[in-house]
């Protein structure tokens, strides 16, 4: 029997889902930068920071005590434990080491999650504006991310009223992180309480709750949705280092959920990836069972840079933006700008106004439609101040040369 020869193919798996547009403006800036142009970049996702001294000196006495071995899949015992004593000193919640499996950044804890739990067809609840990754996830499990959109007006926050209308006989997962990548809101107490009436009557729903920006948080305490009893078992708490103490190269994350959802984690990781790198690991149960100083300092600072880049937007007509309560992230609306033209370029929408503000005045921020929300822009404050205010500036006269 003969075969004719098929070109080769990729899987169809790959149209189904985009490549993050974070990552993906980061790459065009560094491009430029690579042919001598000053890019000034407001398009990160990670801290400036270096990370503290301490952790990165608990890193290299794991190299010289050789902890180079496979670890355990869901995570050192000693790590989990000191995950379970974090979430008592700053939450307030008990957990025990099997509700807890440590993995290769939040971001690969989330496809664990969605990978564990959401079946071909079954729908997951995304406000928007929501981090990029979450719907490209759902879509790789063959799910349905069902988006409900928010308002400036409401802090871009979800009413009880607009969860429980969003609710099917199909809903299988929600999914919100507090503080929000890239809005910055944070739900209150009263706020998550009022989800929560919502989620006691849909015990079959589960929750993810994306915390990673727990520590960078401009008006007070983290709330935990998981901290309401009755829906408790139904949270899946998602974190990791990366934000709050400068470790994104480290790749570190974690999950807090019920033994069941713990166990298919793990059974998940066990074939991806065999758990996390070692050596992060030990470094993580120092970062996580010291003092908090080095991030509460950086958060100091992002805090001031916060309030400058505020002011910023303020003087650029037209960009308004909800005030971020946590991250370091503003998220204007520049949807004004849509139609008017610089030359013969027509801006028709957010992503032509990102490449017009990356090839014109030399800024990368990242288009809102990655992140469910076409109007906006979002601008990072993850940089020096004195490149936020040269950006801004740059974006200020750029945006008033659009006619
Ligand atoms: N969740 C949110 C909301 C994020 O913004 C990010 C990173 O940008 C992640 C998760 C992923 O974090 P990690 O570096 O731990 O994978």
């Amino acid at each position: 029997m003969q075969f004719v020869a098929e070109p080769m193919q990729l899987s169809s798996l790959l149209q189904r889902f985009a490549e993050p547009e974070t990552l993906k403006m980061a790459k065009l800036g560094r491009e430029l930068r690579a042919k001598g142009i000053d890019v000034i970049d407001l398009s990160l996702g990670e801290p400036d920071f270096d990370t503290p001294d301490h952790i990165k000196e608990a890193a290299k006495k794991a190299i010289d005590e050789n902890w180079s071995h496979y670890p355990p899949v869901a995570g050192y015992p000693d790590l989990r434990e000191a995950i379970c004593t974090k979430f008592k000193r700053d939450n307030n919640l008990d957990y025990k080491p099997e509700n807890i499996v440590v993995s290769t950044g939040a971001k690969q804890s989330l496809a664990n999650i969605i990978l564990a739990v959401v079946d071909q067809g079954d729908e997951v609840i995304i406000p928007a504006p929501f981090w990029v990754t979450y719907s490209e996830l759902v879509k790789i499990a063959g799910g349905v991310p069902v988006i409900i959109r928010t308002s400036i007006e409401s802090e871009y926050k979800l009413s009880a009223a607009e969860l429980s209308e969003a609710i099917t006989e199909k809903t299988k997962l929600f999914l919100f992180s507090s503080p929000c990548n890239p809005s910055g809101s944070v739900y209150s107490k009263n706020e998550l309480a009022e989800l929560v009436e919502v989620f006691s009557a849909h015990p079959n729903i589960f929750i993810i709750s994306d915390e990673i920006y727990e520590y960078i948080n401009f008006v007070g305490n983290h709330e935990s949705i998981a901290q309401f009893d009755s829906i408790k078992d139904q949270v899946i708490i998602v974190n990791g280092l990366s934000k709050g103490f400068a470790m994104t190269g480290y790749r570190l994350g974690f999950i807090a959920a019920n033994a069941e959802v713990a166990k298919a984690c793990e059974k998940i990781q066990g074939q991806f990836t065999s758990g996390a790198n070692a050596i992060t690991q030990r470094a993580a149960i120092v970062a996580l069972t010291s003092d908090l100083r080095p991030s509460r300092e950086m958060t100091k600072e992002f805090t001031r840079r916060r309030e400058r880049i505020l002011q910023l937007i303020s003087e650029i007509p037209h960009c308004d933006c909800a005030i971020p309560e946590g991250a370091f992230y503003i998220f204007p609306n520049v949807s004004h700008y849509f139609g008017k033209r610089n030359g013969d370029a027509v801006m028709q929408n957010a992503d032509d106004i990102c490449m017009y503000l990356l090839n014109d005045a030399n800024v990368s921020t990242v288009t809102g439609r990655a992140f469910g929300e076409p109007g906006c822009i979002r601008i990072s404050f993850a940089n020096s101040m004195q490149k936020i205010e040269e950006g801004m500036k740059r974006i200020r006269e750029a945006l008033a040369k659009l006619k």
